[in-house]
């Protein structure tokens, strides 16, 4: 019997709990575990919730929570004893009849209710009748079956009580099999649903197995017709499939019978949830956009703690998104129904603005992208027989082919950067030339003083030197984002997937570490795509090694100043050393991550022109989040900076160097020399290293300053607009003689593979702390890597100063 329906001061023994996953983890964890006794404190009739005792605790549950809990009452148990045992009267032995309820809630557990759920004609009614010897009709047309019939067997100990559903392609509340089918499972709760899936047509059946993997529970797959699949000579990697959806795949023939005694032997062991391995629970990934609505939805349902018992938030969500209606009545009836009506209005707008279509639509591309994917990496149609229908996939015939595809993909990823670069010189001017005019519209404003340096030099100057970087950036989002919505980048990460195991990562770590190649901050917000917490984790952390574009310009200047016959060669090496290390990196870490590197579906959305309207909002979304970051965190570095090579001796001296050299940062750099010296740098190059904290932009201009030549420079052409070196020749060749004057080519090499490697910079360290949840990810970044930095640099000093 029910638990709800013992009454205050009996006692009984928990048989099962049946329910969604989330829902039965809730009640294990309070105690309500199989086996386990718990006595009735209060249950008054029209009372919720109803108090128990179990383990010794006191608990409560709603009313409908218990009723989802079977149970061997004492009375039961009383009467059941004396009907087998012929006794005239139960003496009330309090031991014996605990024991005797536990004894019966043992027995009473072998029986396991099994729902049979398929496309129409899958084979199910075969399946039912091979297992249950019965003689249902079969036929070869839709429809043959309409009720459910339900029939019993003993296998393997257990007793079975199976039921053959109506067949459906999908669990919308359209029709009214489909929402018969959806009510068995939600009203009833089998212990276990077996997917009925015809081999030969996976497409279109897994489809609704992305449905039932919504609801939550507990799931074994027949991959029925498997002959078919057999003989059309198909390839399919059965167990990855499984990995990949989360249960368990038998391949069954129904009508002769093969495969049903493991079907039910794998049944068997989901009920008893004999191998955690078996299954998990599984999120489709209906993007990011779908999914930020989704979650919009779940934290207003979460609100209704007593809903959960019933459904999981995360498929009601779903489901009220779609506009079903039938979860619109559900959601009706809740208080806070009025807030979840507008939030889902709001949502719905938003995305048809984003993908001009609706939510539903979108909901399905999301769960095809997912089949799509899931069988691309699993399954190899028959090459002779090859059939293709769709755009999509004449077109992905091509992306993904075995020779095309790493060469498109490479020809594209160099059109981008190429792009982001020659496009985004001319913005770039603009913005220098505005940032210029301001400068000096301030001065001219300004009375000279500290003030006023701190406002040009230091704010001014500080953010404008990043500003400039702004163009590129949002250049470099929107071709992404042109990708992203093509579905293009889908099929990037999906032919990456392969290469990016070896070292420990997942396809979609490619994309920010390319991203990385801009900036790095943007790169790091990007891990987000990534589900798996191990694989997000490491592209985060190793991230920071891939050569963003702050730091071209000191390998422009000091590559130019040293190795000016081989600077390209230099420069490629430079950025070829960051993805090595990047790789070792991320193959070191993923062994320090203990949990499992769960493989995943690499979802293939179809094919799609993009939206100007879609590209520009994402492109400006990216380019806001970005800005947010830097802007804070750049203004008070640059102030900081500033700070610090200002004071404390600003008016003590004429000449910029010699004030420099007694400034903080001067000290600091000073102080740092001992660690520095064995890498071939003086204490100005130290100074370049702190400055680079901030940003590594800074790095050139605080180099500028320091080797500044011994002959009298104004102030303003030194400070206010250091990042011109570079454009102004003449004053870039005297910075690189000035240069080439005081270190040594080999520290000159070992200092451009340290400012490649070492700390990423504020704003890189602050994207960690936030993406990764905690300062310890940062903290492990900036000290890795500076770690790294001094060790690749010492190497690189002393093997050029052998050959150089
Ligand atoms: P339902 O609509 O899902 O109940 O499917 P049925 O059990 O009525 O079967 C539909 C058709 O598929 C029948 O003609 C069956 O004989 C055939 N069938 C069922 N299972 C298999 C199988 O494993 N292999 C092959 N080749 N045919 C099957
Ligand atoms: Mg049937």
């Amino acid at each position: 019997m029910k638990l709800s329906e013992l009454g205050t001061g009996e006692r009984g023994v928990i048989v099962k709990v049946s329910g969604h996953g989330s829902f039965r983890k809730r009640i294990r964890e309070m105690g309500f575990v199989r086996g386990n006794k718990v006595k009735v404190i209060l249950n008054a009739p029209l009372r919720d919730p109803i108090e128990y005792e179990i383990i010794g605790y006191k608990i409560s549950l709603r009313r409908e929570e218990a009723s989802k809990i079977e149970v061997i009452s004492e009375s039961e148990a009383k009467k059941l004893l004396t009907e087998r045992e012929a006794l005239p009267a139960i003496e009330t032995d309090d031991e014996y009849i605990e024991r005797e309820m536990s004894t019966l809630a043992a027995e009473r557990r072998k029986e396991i209710r099994v729902a049979l759920v398929g496309n129409p004609n899958c084979g199910k009614t075969s399946l039912f009748n091979m297992a249950s010897g019965s003689h249902e009709h079969v036929g070869n047309y839709s429809g043959v079956t309409v009720g459910a019939k339900e029939g019993l067997f003993e296998y393997g100990g257990y007793h079975f009580r199976i039921v053959d559903l109506p067949g459906t392609y999908s669990l919308s509340a359209y029709s009214p099999e489909e929402l018969y089918v959806r009510r068995h499972l939600v009203e009833e709760v089998p212990d276990v649903v077996v997917n009925v899936v015809d081999a030969s047509n996976l497409q279109r059946n897994l489809y609704l197995t992305t449905q039932i993997i919504d609801m939550n529970l507990r799931v074994v797959m027949a991959l029925n017709m498997y002959d078919e699949l057999v003989a059309k000579g198909d390839q399919l990697d059965i167990r990855q499939l499984g990995y990949l959806l989360g249960m368990p795949i038998v391949p069954t023939v129904s009508r002769t019978g093969s495969g049903i005694q493991e079907l039910f032997d794998t049944v068997i062991q989901i009920y008893e949830n004999q191998d955690p391995h078996l299954a998990r629970h599984i999120h489709i990934n209906h993007g990011a956009e779908l999914e930020f609505s989704i979650h919009v939805i779940k934290d207003l349902l979460k609100k209704n703690t007593d809903l959960r018992y019933k459904y999981s938030t995360r498929y009601l969500s779903i489901k009220y998104l779609e506009n079903d209606k039938e979860v619109e009545g559900v959601i009706e009836a809740l208080p806070n129904r009025d807030e979840i009506i507008s939030a889902r209005f709001q949502e719905q707008k938003r995305i048809k603005e984003i993908f001009n279509s609706s939510v539903e639509s979108a909901m399905i591309d999301a769960r095809y992208a997912f089949v799509q994917g899931a069988l691309a990496e699993t399954w190899t149609p028959y090459q002779g027989k090859r059939r293709r229908t769709t755009i999509t996939e004449k077109i992905d015939a091509f992306v993904t082919n075995r020779w095309a595809a790493f060469p498109l993909f490479f020809v594209i990823l160099y059109l981008v950067f190429n792009g982001t670069f020659v496009l985004g010189e001319y913005p770039m001017r603009w913005i220098e030339w505005l940032i210029s005019g301001v400068s000096s519209f301030a001065s001219s404003l300004m009375q000279d003083g500290w003030l006023k340096d701190l406002v040009v030099d230091g704010i001014i100057g500080g953010v404008g030197s990043v500003l400039v970087f702004l163009p590129n950036i949002l250049l470099l989002y929107l071709f992404i984002s042109l990708l992203e919505d093509s579905g293009y980048m889908a099929r990037g990460a999906f032919i990456m997937d392969r290469l990016m195991h070896k070292i420990g990562l997942h396809g979609k770590s490619f994309i920010p570490m390319i991203m990385g190649f801009g900036c790095n901050v943007p790169a790091v917000m990007a891990t987000r795509t990534i589900e798996n917490r191990k694989s997000r984790l490491i592209t985060m952390l190793v991230i920071p090694l891939m050569s963003c574009a702050g730091r071209m310009p000191v390998y422009i200047l000091i590559a130019g100043a040293f190795f000016p016959e081989s600077a390209g060669l230099v420069l490629l090496g430079l950025y070829a050393l960051g993805i090595l290390l990047a790789i070792l990196a991320a193959k070191v870490m993923s062994r320090f991550f203990k949990e499992d590197d769960l493989p995943f579906v690499m979802e293939l959305p179809p094919y799609r022109i993009p939206t100007a309207k879609s590209i520009l909002r994402h492109t400006w979304e990216k380019g806001r989040q970005y800005l947010q970051k830097m802007s804070g965190i750049i203004l008070v570095c640059s102030m900081v900076i500033w700070f610090l090579s200002y004071f404390p001796n600003h008016d003590a001296y004429d000449n910029v160097k010699q004030q420099q050299e007694n400034s903080f940062i001067g000290y600091i750099g000073k102080s740092i020399e001992p660690i520095l010296k064995p890498l071939g740098f003086d204490w100005r190059m130290g100074v370049g290293i702190v400055s680079g904290v901030g940003a590594k932009e800074l790095v050139v201009s605080s180099l500028g300053v320091m080797y500044a030549d011994d002959e009298p420079v104004t102030d303003t052409v030194a400070e206010s607009e250091p990042e011109e070196e570079l454009d102004d020749s003449g004053a870039d060749t005297r910075l690189q003689r000035a240069l080439v004057k005081s270190v040594t080519p080999a520290g000159a090499l070992a200092y451009m593979v340290f400012i490649l490697l070492y700390f990423p910079c504020i704003a890189t360290f602050i994207a960690i702390k936030q993406e990764g949840g905690g300062w310890k990810w940062a903290i492990l970044t900036a000290v890795y890597t500076i770690v790294l930095a001094w060790g690749a640099a010492f190497i690189t000093f002393n093997l050029a100063s052998l050959f150089i």
